[in-house]
């Protein structure tokens, strides 16, 4: 508004509200109150999008506007490509272009794989949409500014078991048998098989083939956003959006993934009821695969070397001495809260009970609590799901963060939170020899990288052939950008 001057603090205030030009204001504010609030939960990010990254975020919002559910050329697109499929059409342009998100694994692996699908979005002036079903519902606020990014409930596109294969394709396309006339859609699965091959998607020839295709639908699991590093028609237009490289999830996930009201109310709920006097906050992400090869004890340990030799936490003393800790809670100690995050209730339960039976040597109060304790990973259920993401968010609201080493989820938390966590690793199958390590990097791991260069040949040691390009810790055979 030209006519007022508004004042500093608001103008600090909106900034902050907006982190630093990311977001967009225009918004209801009931309709997602994360959006408004969320910056008084976390601390304000080191790490300033670039005015470029904001420029692309602003006219991606533009083109789903113009492009996306309920326009008028979304209903024509959709309809010549669902024509294209019954009488086999093949060559009518359409408007726009789209990519459809399909989901695949846990929640932690959606996350990442569409904030990957989102940045291939923005380089490839494609509109994404995702299939979210009943299990996403209440998660997560709309994205973008009057439009909408869930597939529609009728559209015809939830279904893609006759969409033409992009494995096939680029094959053919390499064996010099593809046929002139390319589909309206195409189906390109990046999701890690055991006979995973990353079929050139990470290569110019790929990429100029995949642009004559309307729609594509994209399913993966990982965070294959360091691929796109590979490939040369896009890397120039990365580092201009992200002269930093090492914190692109945290940008885009900040974006994308706002609570939305439900799973914000919680989040508050439980921040205000016990978080909100900590003088820390200890996040414990606990993912144990499979408790039969990994005895939950032998975790137990595990967490407790890691967490007590760094100091995380306060090692106990022989019993309680009730006159120390009640003059530390009145000369108003530190307390230390701890939110554990596990599929098993037994972690928190067993720090629990050790902090309220013994005092601690430091006089520290601590205090540990277990939102969930659910048994075991359910697929596609809403409850379970809200679960997840609610201790997602509460994990990248600590100030320490110990996550597990290869999980997802992990990656989630540290990357919205912006926190270099410790790495905890696997107490029986673990290659490196530390119980936990401090992680160097917040962004996630790509664990399936690709395999060949564009001419072919085996990449030999990829971090050695491609700049800021480093093999994970927590994931040996996977790359970060660095
Ligand atoms: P990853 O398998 O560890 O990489 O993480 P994902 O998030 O992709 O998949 C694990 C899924 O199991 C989650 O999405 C949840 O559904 C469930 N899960 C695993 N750990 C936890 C946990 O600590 N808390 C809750 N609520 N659910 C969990």
């Amino acid at each position: 508004n030209s006519t007022s001057t508004p004042s500093k603090e608001i103008n600090d205030d909106e900034k902050y509200k907006l982190l630093d030009g990311l977001l967009v204001s225009g918004f209801d504010e009931a309709s997602c109150i994360s959006r408004s609030q969320s910056h008084f939960y976390h601390k304000p990010s080191p790490h300033k999008p670039s005015q470029y990254l904001i420029s692309k975020l602003r006219k991606y919002e533009e083109l789903h506007r113009r492009c996306g559910p309920n326009t008028r050329a979304y209903n024509k697109d959709m309809k010549i490509i669902a024509n294209s499929k019954q009488n086999g059409t093949h060559c009518a342009a359409t408007t726009c272009k789209y990519i459809i998100w399909v989901p695949v694994n846990g929640l932690g692996n959606q996350i990442i794989s569409i904030a990957s699908s989102f940045l291939y979005a923005l380089l490839t002036d494609r509109v994404m949409l995702v299939q979210f079903r009943k299990d996403k519902e209440g998660l997560f606020c709309e994205p973008f500014l009057n439009s909408t990014w869930l597939l529609p409930k009728d559209s015809p596109f939830w279904n893609t078991e006759n969409v033409q294969r992009y494995q096939s394709t680029i094959e053919m396309e390499m064996n010099n048998t593809l046929n002139e006339d390319l589909p309206l859609a195409m189906f390109a699965d990046l999701s890690f098989s055991y006979t995973f091959e990353e079929r050139f998607f990470h290569c110019d020839h790929s990429q100029f083939l995949l642009g004559k295709i309307p729609l594509l639908f994209l399913k993966s699991s990982t965070y294959f956003v360091p691929s796109f590093f590979l490939t040369p028609i896009f890397e120039k237009e990365l580092r201009k959006m992200f002269p930093d490289i090492t914190s692109i999830f945290h940008h885009l996930g900040r974006y994308l993934f706002r609570p939305a009201n439900e799973a914000w109310e919680r989040i508050t709920n439980f921040y205000q009821q016990y978080l909100t006097k900590a003088n820390e906050r200890v996040g414990l992400q606990i993912r144990v695969y499979d408790p039969n090869s990994t005895p939950h004890q032998d975790v137990m340990n595990h967490i407790l070397n890691c967490t007590l030799e760094n100091n995380l936490l306060p090692r106990v003393l022989g019993t309680k001495n009730t006159s120390l800790s009640t003059s530390s809670r009145k000369n108003k100690t530190n307390t230390k809260v701890v939110i554990v995050a596990s599929l098993y209730p037994q972690y928190g339960n067993n720090l629990n009970t050790m902090y309220q039976n013994k005092s601690t040597v430091t006089g520290e109060v601590i205090e540990v609590y277990q939102p969930s304790g659910e048994g075991k990973q359910k697929f596609g259920d809403n409850k379970h799901n809200m679960k997840a993401w609610v201790e997602m968010y509460l994990l990248s609201l600590c100030d320490v963060l110990v996550t597990t080493s290869q999980s997802t989820f992990g990656y989630v938390a540290k990357g919205l939170g912006n926190s270099r966590p410790w790495i905890l690793y696997n107490p029986v199958n673990n290659q490196t020899k530390e119980i936990c390590e401090r992680e160097f990097i917040v962004e996630p791991c790509h664990k399936y990288p690709p395999l060949h260069y564009c001419n072919g040949t085996t990449i030999e040691d990829i971090s050695s052939s491609f700049h800021n390009i480093r093999h994970c810790k927590d994931f040996p055979f996977g790359v970060k950008l660095v």
